[in-house]
């Protein structure tokens, strides 16, 4: 999945980085500095993304992209991870959102994760909706914070982009 913010909406990368770590959203969206577009694990991420799924369709959103969607509206995103998230499970439900209010019928989302061959369904309903609207809230209230969310345990940074910023390191 390739996510971009051109006009300052919230994509997939916000809610993905609100959900792991709200300092990290802060930092992506106020700090004018996005590494994680020469990360390895995303360029890897878009090579599976490219490489395993034959029937696919793009869909520009503005604020996100979906990897494809398939006749009835079900939202696929793939990931290159081998752990299935709570935090991909928000994406997808942040990319039903956008669909639904261009007027897209959504029925339901999948993420797929192609290195264990597993799929995760996620539910499209009036609950979710609620979710996703609280969700995409939320990293509206951290991005719109003065200052950036205090750091997370040291443990928990193992990845990010921008420990050399609050750690000093990389
Ligand atoms: S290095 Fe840690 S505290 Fe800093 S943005 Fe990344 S996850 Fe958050």
């Amino acid at each position: 999945m390739t996510d971009d913010d051109p006009d300052g909406g919230i994509g997939g990368v916000h809610i993905k980085y609100l959900l792991h770590c709200p300092r990290q959203l802060w930092l992506y969206a106020r700090g004018g500095y996005r590494p994680e577009q020469r990360s390895t694990t995303v360029a890897f991420g878009e090579a599976v993304d490219a490489t395993t799924y034959t029937r696919r369709r793009d869909v520009d959103l503005g604020e996100a992209k979906i990897d494809w969607v398939t006749t009835g509206a079900v939202v696929h995103e793939t990931k290159s991870s081998r752990t299935p998230s709570p935090q991909h499970q928000a994406q997808v439900r942040h990319y039903c959102l956008l669909l639904t209010r261009m007027g897209v019928s959504v029925a339901r989302g999948v993420v797929h994760y192609p290195l264990i061959r597993r799929t995760t369904e996620v539910p499209w309903d009036a609950a979710a909706r609620a979710e996703a609207e609280a969700t995409e809230q939320a990293a509206r209230d951290a991005i719109a914070a003065d200052r950036p969310a205090p750091r997370l345990p040291r443990g928990r940074c193992r990845g990010c982009s921008y420990r050399d910023y609050c750690w000093g390191d990389s």
